[in-house]
């Protein structure tokens, strides 16, 4: 069966250390103030049950349906023999028409330009640095300390990543079913970036291209029904 290569956040796990987003920076060499993964905050609920949730994101990694594949005219991103979407390094595109409808069609924010060589960067799921595709895992999973992020093959039932959503998927958990999901599920079919924890209310505050102050941590608040 043709390989799928997904990367699944785990958001009971995760304890917004930032570790995966420092990880990133290193390996890719992304300077302060854009991102690869950014670690975002909710806060809901309120006193006494105040509740506190990180969700990391990254690019969608969509496949062949990736509105940022699609809207590329110059050969500069490309869908490699695995299905991952990458930067094509022999054809870097300077091209400011390109970039901006590159950036402008991406619905999850997840690809920015580089401000160093002035090209769109995005999660390649470190595909341009690592052997992923045999097994090596992403600089921001082998640094979660957590757990809280999984890699592999999803169409291989015995990758790492195939036996945690078969373990948890549909499982009661502290008296709520668990649910392996996407963000944005609905507008953009193909994406290979899964959720457990994930809450509707999520989706409304995550996405559409916005530059960042790498010292403002996004504190996003909402309160949930009935509470
Ligand atoms: S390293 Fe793990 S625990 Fe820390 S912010 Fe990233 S996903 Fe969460
Ligand atoms: S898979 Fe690699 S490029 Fe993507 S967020 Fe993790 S460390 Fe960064």
């Amino acid at each position: 069966m043709k390989k799928r290569f997904a990367l699944l956040f785990d958001l009971r796990r995760c304890n917004g250390c930032y570790a995966c987003h420092v990880a990133c920076k290193a390996e890719h060499n992304i300077p302060l103030g854009v991102f690869r993964i950014r670690v975002n905050t909710f806060e809901y609920g309120g006193y006494p049950s105040v509740k506190k949730v990180f969700i990391p994101t990254i690019c969608a990694q969509s496949g062949d349906s990736s509105p940022i594949l699609k809207s590329c005219t110059d050969g500069s991103i490309v869908l490699d023999g695995n299905g991952i979407v990458k930067k094509n390094p022999e054809r870097p595109s300077y091209n400011t028409k390109v970039i901006n409808r590159i950036i402008d069609s991406d619905p999850y924010g997840g690809v920015f330009l580089h401000p160093y060589d002035r090209c769109v960067d995005f999660c390649d799921f470190c595909s341009s640095t690592r052997n992923v595709v045999a097994d090596e895992m992403p600089a921001c999973v082998t640094t979660c300390n957590t757990g809280a992020i999984y890699f592999g093959n999803i169409n291989d039932p015995e990758s790492s990543i195939s036996r945690y959503i078969k373990k948890w998927d549909g499982r009661v958990w502290k008296g709520e079913e668990v649910k392996v999901s996407r963000l944005k599920e609905n507008e953009l079919p193909g994406v290979n970036v899964l959720y457990i924890g994930l809450k509707k209310e999520m989706e409304e505050v995550i996405g559409g291209y916005r530059q960042f102050d790498p010292t403002f941590l996004e504190v996003h608040r909402w309160r949930e029904k009935g509470r």
